[in-house]
């Protein structure tokens, strides 16, 4: 496989020091390798060679003043990494270890996650080096402004939609849209992830966690299993975690685990929803407290657990979401999964198992749901907040949730079926890869060299 070689060393070269870029650059070309055989016209028209290169990349200086009157500073991004089937579609992250390589390699997977939902939306991702932790509400809209202060001239709702993703929730969404129609004097739908009190979408908040769990289900049912009566290990604590927890109970499922970055809580008779909702939603507060309304959960903190890994995937359980960050589950970690009886992992963050770790769940034949076919549903309820702005209407939640279903219906039906065109059935990733590639570069064909 010369050309993935070539690839990520043409790469290394040209955006040196982005190693999660390269991971998924590297993932996508390993799956889509059979294709690229199959079909000369991808080579010819150097389809590889464009789509690893953003469309436009903006990065920009953040400053601020904090609530001591000190000026700082952060740095900014927002990457346009492909508008082939649609305005660049992806979210906005604020955290202290974002940089190019992580926004490119979000941006780089929001490409083909956009494609595999059917839906007319391109991939982008942007965020900051912010660490929003211990920050009060008068700092975070002040970042808020300022990062929009630039943002706006590149956006608009038929351009870039950005949505919210890791530290960027509602409150955060609120105050750049603020700024953004203070500046431009216009009420557009150029955010997803609004407040239902002014242009959100019902079920939004809810999407990706439960949009994760019903692809979980999709991949169960397909082997003729179910989620009742499951056991199930979660890790995160924030938007996708609480709304993954909250459809496993819907489904029947017992989720046992959530984490932070302070540490794991484990409770055997199932993590309380409405302690969790309160701690993380309502309080802002650290994990740890759990347990003085919970005294028979325990805690591991993150400081207790120096092996390779993660305390929560080295609990026996039958299912396992990852819902926190890239990179979360190890080689190790999918080791003691597999060991302890799991049956399927399903990706509701993006790109949170190690390639070691894909190829010990692969080996051993799990379900696995990739996080560009499995938490598709927070974009994909993205793309029905804008068409509800664009129509001025407001669907129901019962409405949007059924929306949702299908699309995840729709989405586990393409990554199986293409996987089983390529002779490997069990093997989402190859599935999600392929199909998301081939409607994006069939299109790029179409629409010429640019
Ligand atoms: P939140 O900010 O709401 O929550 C993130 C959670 O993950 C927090 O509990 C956080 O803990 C934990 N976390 C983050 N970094 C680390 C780390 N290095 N070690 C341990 N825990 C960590 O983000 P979301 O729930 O929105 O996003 C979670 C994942 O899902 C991300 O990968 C995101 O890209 C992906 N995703 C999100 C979508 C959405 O609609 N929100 C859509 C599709 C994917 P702490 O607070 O201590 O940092």
């Amino acid at each position: 496989m010369t050309y993935i070689h070539d690839t990520i060393t043409r790469l290394q070269h040209s955006s040196p020091a982005q190693a999660e870029f390269y991971q998924a650059v590297e993932e996508v070309l390993e799956s889509i390798g059979p294709v690229l055989e199959a079909d000369d016209r991808y080579r010819r028209h150097s389809i590889i060679e464009r789509i690893t290169e953003p469309e436009r990349q903006i990065m920009f200086r953040v400053p601020w003043v904090d609530d001591a009157g000190n000026v700082q500073v952060n740095k900014g991004y927002r990457i346009e990494f492909s508008s082939t089937l649609g305005p660049y579609k992806g979210g906005l992250r604020f955290h202290r270890n974002v940089n190019a390589g992580i926004i490119k390699f979000l941006g780089f997977e929001q490409i083909f996650k956009n494609a595999l939902t059917g839906l007319p939306i391109g991939g982008g991702k942007g965020g900051a080096n912010f660490d929003p932790k211990g920050k009060s509400n008068g700092e975070i809209m002040r970042f808020c402004q300022s990062f929009m202060t630039e943002l706006y001239r590149h956006i608009g709702p038929n351009t870039d939609v950005p949505a919210g993703d890791i530290g960027v929730g509602t409150r955060e969404i609120g105050y750049m849209f603020g700024q953004y129609k203070r500046l431009t004097a216009r009420y557009d739908g150029v955010l997803t992830g609004k407040s239902l009190l002014w242009g959100g979408s019902a079920v939004r908040k809810e999407a990706t966690g439960y949009g994760c769990v019903y692809f979980a289900q999709y991949m169960l049912e397909d082997r003729g299993d179910s989620l009742t009566g499951k056991t199930c290990l979660v890790s995160g604590s924030g938007n996708v975690a609480i709304y993954t927890i909250e459809k496993l109970y819907q489904l029947g499922a017992c989720p046992v685990t959530c984490s932070d970055s302070s540490g794991t809580i484990y409770h055997p008779d199932g993590i309380d929803l409405e302690t969790l909702k309160d701690l993380k939603e309502v309080r802002s507060a650290r994990l740890e407290e759990y347990l003085e309304r919970h005294p028979g959960a325990s805690f591991i903190p993150a400081s207790d657990y120096p092996c390779d890994g993660h305390a929560v995937w080295r609990i026996a359980a039958d299912l396992a979401f990852p819902s926190a960050t890239q990179n979360e589950l190890t080689e190790a970690d999918a080791q003691a999964l597999v060991a302890g009886g799991c049956k399927l992992v399903a990706e509701g963050a993006n790109m949170p198992c190690t390639q070691g770790a894909v190829d010990v769940i692969l080996d051993a034949r799990l379900c696995y749901g990739p996080g560009k076919a499995a938490n598709a549903g927070g974009v994909s309820t993205s793309q029905l907040e804008m068409a509800q702005n664009a129509s001025m209407q407001c669907w129901s939640f019962d409405e949007v949730d059924s929306k949702l279903k299908a699309i995840m219906a729709n989405i586990f039906r393409a990554a199986r079926d293409t996987a089983a065109e390529f002779g490997e059935p069990h093997n989402l990733v190859l599935g999600a890869n392929i199909a998301g590639f081939r409607r994006v570069a069939d299109a790029m064909i179409e629409q010429g060299v640019v």
